[in-house]
C-alpha cells in the first residue's frame, strides 16, 4: 500500500509515507500546546489555522488539507492518540 497523500511508500500501520507521517506528528505535537494556550480549540479549527499560515511548509499543508477533506481521514489522528 502507498501513502494516502502522495503515493510514496507507506510506513507500517500509518497509511502515510515517512515525510507525511513526520508532518502529522509535528501537527499533533503542536496542537497539544495550542490546545492549552487557546483553551480547548477544536482540531478542525486548528488545522484550518495552520493551513492558512503563510509560514506553514508544503508537506504540512498537504497533511492538514488531507485531514480536513474528509471526516474519515481524521482517524489517522485518533490512531496516534490511542497509540500512546
Ligand atoms: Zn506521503
Amino acid at each position: 500500500m502507498n501513502c494516502s497523500i502522495c503515493s510514496g511508500k507507506m510506513q507500517d500501520k500509518w497509511e502515510l509515507c515517512s515525510d507525511h507521517l513526520l508532518a502529522l506528528k509535528n501537527i499533533m505535537k503542536a496542537f497539544k500546546a495550542w490546545n492549552k494556550a487557546h483553551d480547548g480549540i477544536l482540531k478542525r479549527e486548528y488545522l484550518k489555522e495552520v493551513t492558512n499560515r503563510p509560514e506553514t511548509g508544503k508537506v504540512v499543508v498537504e497533511v492538514t488539507k488531507f485531514l480536513l477533506e474528509d471526516e474519515k481521514h481524521m482517524i489517522l489522528w485518533s490512531k496516534n492518540n490511542q497509540g500512546n
